[in-house]
């Protein structure tokens, strides 16, 4: 019976726990949407900080705006969170994206040493996390994250969906 209210005690606590990811996720969402009002794939990346619970940067893709192949939102998002730190590496922070990190992203995630990644939507064609390369799992890759797929991922979907539906 003890067992029992103890699992009633912890549902709610679990309950925010789930709203609380979906809050950051729906950030990055915020962010994706913002980049494909601008004409760029719409993925949207944001980093918290786990220790104060708040967000230290945030970006959408900008690869098109500045002619730059490497300006996916996560490595913004990283750049952008190191600069405010004054360190290369987010030791506490978790990152939250909208679409499976590609290789180049999810390797960046590993050097910044970054606990948890959060992302919405797979991708098959050009993902490197649980897709194609599966970076963390080389034996070249010295920190692996904590990894947590499919958040929200309906949503990132359709955002992708349409973008490249009104563009043919
Ligand atoms: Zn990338």
């Amino acid at each position: 019976m003890q067992s029992l209210l103890d699992l009633f005690r912890l549902l709610p606590q679990a309950a925010r726990m789930f709203s609380f990811d979906n809050t950051y996720m729906k950030l990055a969402i915020a962010e994706a949407i913002k980049a494909s009002r601008r004409g760029e794939v719409p993925v949207g990346a944001v980093i918290v900080c786990r220790l104060k619970n708040e967000v230290i940067s945030s970006a959408s893709n900008r690869v098109i705006e500045f002619m730059d192949p490497t300006a996916h939102a996560e490595m913004i998002a990283i750049r952008k969170a190191c600069q405010f730190r004054g360190s290369e590496r987010l030791i506490d922070c978790d990152l939250y994206v909208t679409l499976e990190p590609c290789p180049m992203c999810a390797q960046a995630i590993s050097f910044a040493r970054i606990k948890r990644l959060y992302f919405g939507a797979a991708d098959k064609k050009g993902g490197g996390v649980e897709n194609g390369a599966i970076v963390f799992n080389a034996k070249s890759c010295h920190h692996k994250p904590e990894i947590y797929g499919d958040i929200m991922a309906e949503s990132s979907e359709k955002l992708l969906r349409n973008f490249f539906k009104d563009r043919r």
